[in-house]
């Protein structure tokens, strides 16, 4: 298995430890939002995105409906949320972070707080050694 690839799956599995964490504060934020994040213009995935699915489950990118106006809503948002697991999501979604959930995540015991800090990082870091020579 190529360096890359186990890395790729490494990341996978740190998404996946990592989602839970946020889906608790976007399962209690996100149903009552009046201005939803997801438009489509965030939602396309960049190369270093596609590189990253492919390596870690070359079956498993998504497909790309066709694109709406930019200002509508993403075409992967379904009735409750984002209909893609959130290690095929482009990286940005994962990384933005309003502030009524930064308000939850702040009111969070520390504990808490510092595991899903630790789990970002994790990710961040993975995709860094992944991206790099
Ligand atoms: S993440 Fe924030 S801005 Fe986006 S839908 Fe949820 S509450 Fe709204
Ligand atoms: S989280 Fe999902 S629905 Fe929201 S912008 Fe990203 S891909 Fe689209």
């Amino acid at each position: 298995m190529s360096r890359k690839r186990r890395l790729a799956l490494e990341i996978r599995e740190a998404y996946e430890a990592l989602s839970p964490m946020i889906d608790s504060y976007t399962s209690s934020a996100c149903p009552d939002c009046r201005q939803v994040c997801c438009i489509d213009r965030h939602a396309a995935h960049d190369p270093a995105d596609l590189e990253f699915i492919r390596l870690a489950d070359s079956d498993a990118i998504p497909g790309e409906p066709p694109r709406s106006d930019d200002k509508k809503s993403c075409r992967y948002l379904g009735g409750r949320g984002c209909v893609l697991e959130r290690w095929r999501r482009p990286y940005r979604c994962t990384w933005y972070f309003c502030e009524p959930l930064l308000e939850l995540m702040r009111e969070a015991d520390s504990r808490r707080y510092r595991q899903q800090l630790e789990a970002l990082q994790r990710v961040g870091r993975l995709l860094g050694q992944m991206r790099g020579p």
